[in-house]
């Protein structure tokens, strides 16, 4: 497998959870986060952990993430922040920009972007575990 370098922008559950699995697989991982407080959290399980604002134009500029293969932006509950970070990566033309949504409308609104990969966390979860509890093998209990 080629390790990739992947930055995760927003440590809450869910950045934290998927900055340090891709950790523990080897991947260089930077962890980005407004809180110093959690960043000082997650900073021993990844590569690299930084305290900034990704809503300005110079903090995010100067994370200097051009060499990076893939950042994720899981900013969750502000869905203003999450907009306008995802927002700035593609005018900085990152290849590969995956960001959380909270919603339908928010998920186009990313896509028309230019977002490469829009998800939702939660609904894919619940979607699954409907799918997997009604497939017809499964035993009734
Ligand atoms: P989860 O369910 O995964 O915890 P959440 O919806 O609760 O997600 P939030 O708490 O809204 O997610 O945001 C996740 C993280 O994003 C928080 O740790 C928050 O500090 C960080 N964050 C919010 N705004 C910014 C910003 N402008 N720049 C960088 N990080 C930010």
């Amino acid at each position: 497998m080629k390790y990739k370098t992947i930055a995760v922008i927003g440590l809450g559950q869910f950045g934290t959870t998927i900055a340090k699995m891709l950790a523990s697989m080897n991947h260089e991982v930077l962890g980005v986060d407004i809180n110093p407080e959690i960043v000082q959290k997650v900073s021993p399980y990844v590569t690299h952990a930084i305290v900034a604002d990704t809503t300005d134009e110079e903090a995010i500029k100067a994370l200097a993430l051009s060499q990076f293969d893939i950042v994720i932006v899981a900013i969750g509950d502000n869905i203003q922040a999450n907009l306008m970070t995802s927002m700035l990566l593609k005018e900085m033309n990152m290849p590969h920009v995956v960001s959380k949504a909270e919603n339908a409308l928010q998920g186009k609104m990313l896509k028309k972007m230019g977002v490469d990969m829009v998800i939702y966390p939660e609904y894919d979860v619940a979607q699954r575990l409907a799918q997997s509890l009604t497939r017809e093998h499964v035993m009734d209990y």
